[in-house]
């Protein structure tokens, strides 16, 4: 990467909000790599994990930690030191920061403050999941992670059961199965859904069918790994 063009440099007091792979190393830009190997600064979720990456593209910029446990403190730190002409970058632990990862309150301060925020697009596990799923992909609602309540959820499915697009969430290998169960308990058995599993690593499965026919394809197969659930509005028709 020694030949990157100067618009791959990070440049002073600015805030770059860079999308890193959701498994496979590789899948991150050109553009990515030269700002995290040019920027003072880079905020990172979980420092152990980043280094993974980091070391892969040979980067070493100084590191700070920047999670959910400090993010109101750390985001005026950094803007701090935005302010006084500091590139900042911020990385998740994958994807998208700012999507269920940190990053929104540095970049609201930044924002508050009137300081460039650069975002470095790409992995995003909902939107790589939604493009592979063929569930209807015009328009989308990401909810994210849902309660760990069952009834939290089940209110939130029972709240969404016409709703007009696809759904995207996010779910952990330890509440898949209660996920699947409360979401049949509302929707029936027809409903189509797509469960996206380990997205772009060695054991990567897609899922596709109604409900029943999904759930009953997980508990054939390996469950450990990250999982995004796309419910579709309809009953399934090729
Ligand atoms: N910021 C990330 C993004 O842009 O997708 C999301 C981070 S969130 C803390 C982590 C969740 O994203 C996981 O629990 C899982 O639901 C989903 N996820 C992340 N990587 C994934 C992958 N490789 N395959 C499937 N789902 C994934």
């Amino acid at each position: 990467m020694s030949n990157l063009s100067s618009s791959f440099k990070a440049k002073p007091g600015k805030l770059y909000i860079i999308a890193t792979p959701i498994g496979n190393l590789e899948d991150i830009t050109i553009r990515a790599i030269g700002i995290l190997q040019t920027c003072d600064i880079i905020a990172c979720e979980n420092i152990n994990k980043s280094k993974r990456l980091l070391l892969y593209y040979g980067i070493t910029a100084q590191l700070t930690t920047y999670r959910e446990q400090n993010e109101c403190e750390k985001a005026i730190e950094l803007a701090d030191k935005i302010n006084s002409g500091n590139s900042v970058a911020v990385i998740s632990e994958a994807g998208t920061p700012a999507i269920s990862d940190p990053g929104f309150r540095l970049v609201r301060e930044c924002r508050h403050r009137q300081l460039p925020v650069i975002p470095l697009p790409g992995a995003n596990a909902a939107v790589s999941a939604l493009s592979i799923s063929g569930l209807p992909s015009d328009g989308f609602l990401f909810a994210g992670f849902l309660p760990p309540r069952k009834s939290a959820r089940v209110k939130f499915f029972a709240k969404y059961l016409d709703f007009e697009y696809s759904i995207i969430y996010y779910e952990s290998v330890h509440r898949i199965d209660k996920f699947i169960d409360d979401l049949i308990s509302v929707v029936g058995k027809e409903r189509v859904i797509c469960v996206a599993r380990e997205l772009t690593k060695t054991f990567e499965s897609i899922n596709v069918g109604s409900v029943m026919y999904v759930k009953e394809k997980l508990q054939s197969q390996a469950t450990k790994g990250e999982y995004v659930v796309i419910v579709s509005k309809e009953g399934f028709k090729l």
